[in-house]
């Protein structure tokens, strides 16, 4: 039986920090990333826009801010970005703290998807330079904990200490295994809301700063922007049951890939923790993406907000006349009323926040600006862990979006940098 020091599960940034933190600590290590798709390095491989400022991506539940600045240098010390440079930040902060609003100063770089993609290649180079073995297609199915084993799509391997980052897509794998090894989770928040396009003109801040991050009350936030040769995407999700839907994200090429289509869009989510009597947030979100793709014969919403104004829905032929002058980046979503499948506490809490976005940026509101209906951030039901690295059993450690350490690229790198001192203690 193939036997590894450390065995990596998810070569998204999570799985890069811990590999590339335990190769430096030390050299004899025999290391093993698996991932079960063909190609690796996950979620770096869509805009891979890097935040370097807390709180922006970590969960304040396990980061401090002198805990978070501490792993965030290891993480520039490593990725050394580039970061943009920001204007008229005072300005629009004033504007938003006058509505009961905030706008966070953060440090951010932008390398695009193509970018992100370069990025991978050095990182693979690297991995391959530093006698990492990465195993690409290769899937995890099961867990032996007690006798340090596990099953793949492929064989039996055996681990000395194992890091489980299988990302946000991961969190019902990560859930099989928290019940399997009889680890105690607890329900976790998700983020519901929209997915916003526009031109450009109708949100200038981006010129000023990439991604703009503002705090709205009732736990709304905007999230990643992206714009230039932006794109809204799909995602597709399979509930527990078999069935399918689909959340919005976005993301966009880097400013020297040329093609600028002139527009933005990003993602305003608005928080909910279900309390008692509670059957499970992640359900619920599912039943919420279900929900959206009954009403749109399969696909998400989208709808126009001059149409969602005069309480109207956006139709097919009415999509694209004289007032709404941009055709759609995703093509694959289906004209409607966002508000007969967003519950009205979501639909409330974020309509007042664009309203107020509108005070701050002018312009956001036009007629022709597109709500597309659902975008859904899930977590896995958030384990107990049982010290400061992120350990749910001996040796055995979870880390970056799906484990909910973290909320981004660099969190998640961060975390597995984190989780991967703790498995260094018995290695
Ligand atoms: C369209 C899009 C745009 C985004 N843009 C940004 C952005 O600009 N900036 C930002 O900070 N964040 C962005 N994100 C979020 C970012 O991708 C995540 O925060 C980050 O990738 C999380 O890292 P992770 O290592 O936890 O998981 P992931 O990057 O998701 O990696 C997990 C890996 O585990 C693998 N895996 C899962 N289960 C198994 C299994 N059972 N066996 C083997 N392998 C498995 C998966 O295939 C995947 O490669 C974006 C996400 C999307 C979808």
């Amino acid at each position: 039986m193939d036997k590894y020091d450390a065995i990596i599960i998810g070569s998204g940034p999570a799985g890069m920090g811990a590999a590339f933190n335990l190769r430096k600590q030390s050299d004899k290590l025999s290391i093993l990333i698996l991932d079960k798709t063909q190609y690796s390095t996950g979620g770096m491989r869509n805009d891979c826009k890097m935040n370097f400022t807390y709180p922006i991506g970590f969960p304040c539940e396990y980061w401090t801010k002198d805990e978070a600045d501490k792993y965030l240098d290891m993480v520039i010390e490593f990725l050394n970005p580039t970061m943009l440079p920001k204007a008229n930040i005072d300005i629009y902060q004033k504007r938003a703290e006058r509505l009961g609003c905030s706008l966070l100063d953060i440090r951010q770089t932008h390398l695009g998807t193509d970018g992100g993609l370069q990025l991978i290649k050095k990182l693979l180079k690297k991995l391959d330079e530093q006698k990492v073995e990465l195993g690409l297609d290769e899937e995890m199915l099961d867990i032996d904990a007690v006798n340090h084993t596990i099953t793949t799509t492929r064989r039996t391997i055996c681990y000395n200490e194992i890091l489980i980052a299988p990302g946000r897509h991961g969190f019902l794998f990560l859930q099989k295994i928290m019940n399997s090894m009889n680890i105690p989770f607890v329900d976790n928040i998700v983020d519901i809301g929209f997915r916003i396009e526009t031109r450009i003109e109708h949100y200038p801040i981006v010129n000023d700063y990439y991604d703009p991050k503002f705090y709205f009350p009732e736990k709304v936030r905007t999230f990643c922007t992206n714009s230039g040769n932006a794109h809204v995407v799909k995602e597709r999700y399979i509930t527990t049951r078999g069935d399918s839907w689909y959340s919005l994200n976005g993301h966009a090429y880097s400013a020297e890939a040329g093609h600028n289509n002139g527009l933005v869009n990003f993602a305003i989510l608005k928080t909910v923790r279900l309390t008692a009597p509670l059957a499970s947030g992640q359900v619920y979100a599912e039943n919420l993406g279900l929900q959206a793709s009954l009403l749109g014969g399969g696909k998400p919403i989208m709808q126009r907000v001059g149409d969602f104004r005069l309480g109207s829905r956006s139709k097919e032929d009415t999509f694209n006349n004289d007032l709404y002058d941009f055709e759609p980046s995703q093509q694959g979503c289906c004209p409607g009323d966002v508000s007969l499948v967003c519950p009205a506490k979501i639909l409330r809490s974020i309509w007042s926040a664009m309203k107020n976005l509108d005070t701050i940026v002018p312009g956001i509101l036009h007629p022709s600006t597109i709500m597309y209906y659902p975008e859904i951030k899930f977590y896995a039901n958030k384990p107990t862990y049982l010290d400061a690295n992120f350990k749910v059993a001996e040796g055995v450690h979870f880390a970056g979006d799906g484990a909910g350490t973290s909320r981004g690229i660099t969190g998640a790198w961060a975390s597995g940098i984190r989780a991967s001192q703790g498995m260094l203690e018995t290695l």
